[in-house]
């Protein structure tokens, strides 16, 4: 079977085609990963860096080709294309320098003459599920400390954004082994029938709350360790600042970039009463002024959505929350010079209640919703009522506001005073339904999920 990619500005317009993978394959890839293995892991870490390192190197010199097919595969402008490019290279040479640390530790021993301590050893084969948000970003970052830690991976591209993982396959060729870097391509049922194939040592997967239920379960029948990386409802609480301007810049440049379609996107914005007024007009003005439109053409600040149906669903919300007696004060609907593209115009709601879907759901695209708030109680009560825990900012320049939030935000990443974009070297971490046995960027977490630890006890006689 082929799959035809459309470009979500011009969707008459087929921009990449490529050949699915055939399920029945799978083991005999898992099989040929599983032996690779053997010898990648007998190869010194640090050599194993530096080939990875030649890796990274072809894919930067390939980075105007990386950018471009994913602004013509899932549509985020250009200047985005190339930010997450240069973005996730910078990760992956973290993530190697980071696997040089020290690994294991000693410990006292109860019986004489016994030397106590752990190793880590490569986990083994690692399948990879990614979604189509950020195409080169996230096969990055689960295929570079995989590798590094000495694990073979197989890797399934989002079926609607394939093309930078398939750079990444030609790039591999010549510098990697054969068989520690395999990719397939398909939907979800060769995403289910991956996870679902024996022989799996762990799986890393990035997607959908539904969806990484279903690998969940798929882990636990193979008994395979696992690292889901999830959805989120991300609130940014705007409290004080002394230059509300530049406040409301880094709240807007958090919930629209990418048209929305981050997970750490900010989709709430809980605002103390006394400044609501000016920053629900703040907002206004910045969303009326954004240029919609295909992410190739200059001077467009905010592309088109992923595909027709992603499209449908964001507008879904839209009109829902305009049925529930929300007020849509910019956008909810297309823009006027929509040329037939998957756009929606950046969104602002207001009048609604934390009940309300609105408040609640993560909608995944230009659509952010604004409520004021009494107290910095009531504000972290509203921001902790939704079952994800991905990312949160706050905006205040008072210490008692600052440790109230940070003891009491219920999200992985906090940030205080600035918006919610993950640095390059650092954990990437969700709490509640927005992450699980995480392991992903570059944390203890990730050397966690991608090595074994084993106890040794060792004594020089009997
Ligand atoms: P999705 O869950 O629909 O799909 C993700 C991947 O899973 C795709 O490759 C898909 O083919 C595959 N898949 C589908 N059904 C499967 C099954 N039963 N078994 C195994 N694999 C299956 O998600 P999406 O629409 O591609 O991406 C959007 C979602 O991803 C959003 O919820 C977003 O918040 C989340 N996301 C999270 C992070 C993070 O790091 N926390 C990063 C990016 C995106």
């Amino acid at each position: 079977m082929t799959i035809e990619i459309r470009n979500p500005a011009k969707p008459s317009d087929i921009v990449a085609t490529y050949s699915e993978t055939d399920p029945a394959a799978l083991p005999g890839l898992i099989a040929a990963a599983r032996s690779a293995q053997q010898a990648w892991a007998r190869v010194p870490q640090p050599e194993r860096g530096a080939i990875i390192g030649r890796w990274l190197d072809a894919l930067a010199a390939r980075t105007d080709e990386i950018a471009r097919a994913i602004t013509l595969e899932m549509g985020k402008t250009l200047a985005e294309a190339k930010g997450e490019t240069g973005k996730s290279l910078s990760e992956a040479r973290y993530a190697v320098a980071r696997a040089a640390n020290p690994m294991g530790e000693v410990l006292p021993s109860q019986r004489p003459g016994t030397l106590a301590y752990t190793i880590r050893r490569p986990r083994g084969v690692i399948a990879g599920i990614c979604p189509w948000n950020f195409p080169i970003g996230t096969p990055l970052r689960k295929a570079v400390p995989a590798l590094v830690y000495g694990n073979a991976m197989i890797l399934k591209a989002s079926e609607l954004a394939p093309g930078a993982v398939a750079i990444m396959a030609d790039a591999a060729r010549g510098i990697l082994p054969d068989g520690i870097f395999q990719t397939v391509l398909g939907g979800g049922g060769l995403g289910a029938a991956l996870t679902d194939t024996p022989g799996l040592d762990g799986i890393s997967f990035t997607g959908s709350v539904a969806t990484g239920r279903k690998v969940a379960e798929a882990a636990a029948r193979n008994l395979a360790e696992i690292s889901l990386e999830l959805g989120g409802k991300n609130p940014a609480i705007l409290n004080d600042a002394t230059d509300l301007d530049a406040a409301l810049n880094q709240i807007y440049a958090s919930a629209f970039a990418v048209s929305g379609q981050r997970c750490t996107a900010v989709s709430r914005v809980l605002v103390a009463q006394d400044i609501a007024q000016r920053a629900i007009d703040g907002l206004i003005t910045r969303a009326e002024a954004a240029r919609v439109g295909d992410g190739l053409e200059d001077g467009i600040t905010m592309g088109p959505l992923v595909s027709a149906d992603h499209l449908q669903t964001v507008s879904g919300f839209v009109e829902r929350a305009r049925a529930a007696g929300a007020v849509i004060r910019a956008g909810g609907d297309m823009p006027t010079h929509n040329t037939g593209g998957y756009f929606h115009a950046p969104t602002i709601v207001t009048d609604f209640t934390p009940d309300m879907e609105i408040a609640r759901e993560e909608v995944f695209g230009p659509v952010l919703a604004v409520i004021p708030y009494q107290s910095t109680e009531h504000a972290l009560e509203i921001a902790n009522a939704v079952s994800f825990g991905l990312t949160s900012c706050l905006y205040s320049e008072r210490e008692p506001v600052i440790d109230t939030f940070l003891s009491e935000s219920q999200s992985g990443m906090l940030h205080v005073n600035g918006g919610t974009f993950p640095e390059d070297h650092v954990p990437f971490v969700g709490v509640k339904a927005s992450a699980l046995g995480v392991g992903g960027s570059n944390g203890a977490s990730t050397q966690h999920f991608f090595t074994s630890e084993h106890m040794v006890y060792r004594k020089a006689r009997v």
